[in-house]
């Protein structure tokens, strides 16, 4: 029951009602006929990417990461991992052990609202002295059996989930910060040096080895349990992907390796507003946020912002007096007041008078007395935004796929992924086309995968079901770049 039908309110509505909720159906439905023209788009607005020349601004950055290689599981030794990109800093020790086995440590550290919008040096500062913490209270060297080096400073690989421009694995230059963050000091400059600077500052004998977007880091952890993955995705606070494409469809690389991943940020696919089926809602929760005009894809797509366009469409809805008796609450009133969490569970109120609905508009929203016509509503509201993000999410995924198939890396599947191949009923293990995915939405929005998959057959064919398998790479982020520093220091 992945799909949107699975409850009947218009029963209960008042015509106004009615007519109301049948606008907004139509306007978040995204159609096949729809989703097919934005893949379109979108591949060619990759390969636009990749062919830019230096200083162009496209919509997908298409950034190479200098990561020319990806795991096989066989991988050994014991690194630092340091994962910032929300509103949690993680600091790991990771230990591969070979035969795609692995053992963990890891804290978190609660980055506060004003680190977020501090000085860089400040947040750098922060960062150097939660590895310091954690090296002395987990005893990190005695636990490092196998240490990459001689001399006793720690190798670490930074998984950093904001648009950077690589020159290197260990140098790249961010363009651009999302999610919330706006720390000074920091666009145009190098993150690397930033936080070795503030590891030696701090007197951290540490040395940062490796910089990876997540989506890589999730790409390599989860080629490190299922070898050939083709993509890394990132459906949580912030959405992106990263691939596998041959190196010379990379003008801007030469290498003598065949494969580099790429890190495509797609959060900022379609920029110009030419193609997404954008609603007054979404420009509304543009307009208002700290980055208009930027990232408007992520904005339709990833848990910081789907509560907040169900907010806006229920803001909407009371202005017109056919939803709470046109009362709003001060809470609901107060911008990303609707969690994406709320939604979920929202979503997942099979009662018949949605009682757990009233309760989150009673407890979280001081939305009183709502009645159950309301309330279904509320529930459909949230379906409708939460069937939007998953089939753009599958769009995005089927574009990077169809990508694979051009390029020559997943050239062999070619046959089996298109509308009316022919059905295959058994894959073989090596004829999957695995997909490592990381993020709270994927992971805990209901139905969100079981959406994705009707979107990327309705994309790819009848056999993307058995062909894509999508698989969850939780701690992706550690993991990965714990891998990258391997690659780093190896091929030094
Ligand atoms: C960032 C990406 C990141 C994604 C998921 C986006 O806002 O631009 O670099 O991969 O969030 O964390
Ligand atoms: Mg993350």
């Amino acid at each position: 029951v992945s799909s949107l039908h699975s409850i009947v309110p218009q029963t209960k509505w008042s015509a106004l009602q009615k007519e109301a909720m049948s606008t907004l159906t139509s306007q978040f439905t995204v159609s096949t006929t729809k989703l097919q023209q934005l893949t379109e788009a979108f591949v060619q607005h990759m390969n636009e990417g990749l062919t830019a020349q230096k200083g162009a601004c496209k919509d997908l950055a298409m950034i190479p990461t200098y990561v020319t290689g990806r795991p096989d599981g066989h991988e050994r030794g014991s690194y630092l991992a340091l994962d910032l990109g929300g509103t949690n800093l993680r600091v790991c020790l990771i230990t591969l052990k070979g035969d795609h086995a692995l053992e963990s440590h890891q804290r978190a550290f609660k980055v506060s609202d004003h680190l977020q919008e501090a000085h860089v040096s400040e947040l750098m500062d922060f960062i150097a002295a939660s590895i310091k913490d954690f090296i002395t209270s987990e005893h990190i060297s005695s636990k490092i059996v196998e240490h990459p080096s001689d001399s006793e400073t720690l190798e670490l690989g930074f998984t950093f989930s904001f648009p950077v421009t690589q020159t290197a694995i260990d140098a790249g230059v961010l363009l651009r910060w999302t999610k919330g963050f706006c720390c000074p000091g920091a666009v145009g400059n190098d993150v690397v040096q930033l936080l070795q600077e503030a590891l030696n500052r701090n007197g951290v004998n540490v040395h940062v080895a490796a910089l990876v977007n997540d989506t890589v880091g999730t790409l390599l952890a989860h080629s490190y349990t299922h070898p050939n993955t083709f993509v890394g995705a990132i459906f949580g606070t912030g959405t992106n992907g990263a691939y596998v494409e041959t190196t010379r469809n990379i003008p801007s690389i030469s290498s003598p390796a065949k494969e580099m991943l790429v890190n495509i940020e797609w959060g900022n696919f379609d920029k110009d507003k030419e193609f997404l089926p954008l609603t007054i809602h979404d420009n509304k929760l543009d307009k208002e946020s700290i980055n208009p005009g930027v990232h408007v894809f992520e904005k339709m797509i990833s848990g910081m912002y789907l509560g907040e366009i169900a907010r806006n469409v229920l803001l909407n809805l009371i202005g017109q007096r056919i939803l709470f008796g046109g009362v709003s609450s001060e809470i609901l009133n107060k911008h990303y007041a609707l969690e994406t969490k709320f939604m979920s569970d929202i979503e997942k109120d099979t009662s018949s008078t949605l009682t757990a609905t009233a309760t989150i508009l009673e407890q979280e929203l001081n939305i009183r007395n709502s009645t159950v016509a309301d309330r279904e509503i509320v529930k459909t509201v949230c379906q409708l935004v939460g069937n939007r993000a998953a089939r753009l999410s599958a769009m995005a995924t089927a574009a990077v796929i169809r990508q694979g198939l051009s390029n020559g890396i997943q050239e062999k599947h070619r046959h089996l992924l298109r509308v009316g191949a022919t059905v295959v009923s058994a894959v073989d293990e090596k004829d999957v086309i695995n997909v490592g995915i990381d993020g709270s939405v994927f992971e805990h929005y209901p139905y969100f995968e079981g959406r994705m998959t009707e979107g990327l057959e309705e994309l790819l064919g009848p056999n993307a079901r058995h062909i894509i398998k999508l698989g969850i790479a939780r701690d992706g982020s550690g993991v990965g770049a714990a891998l990258a520093a391997l690659i780093a220091t190896k091929n030094n």
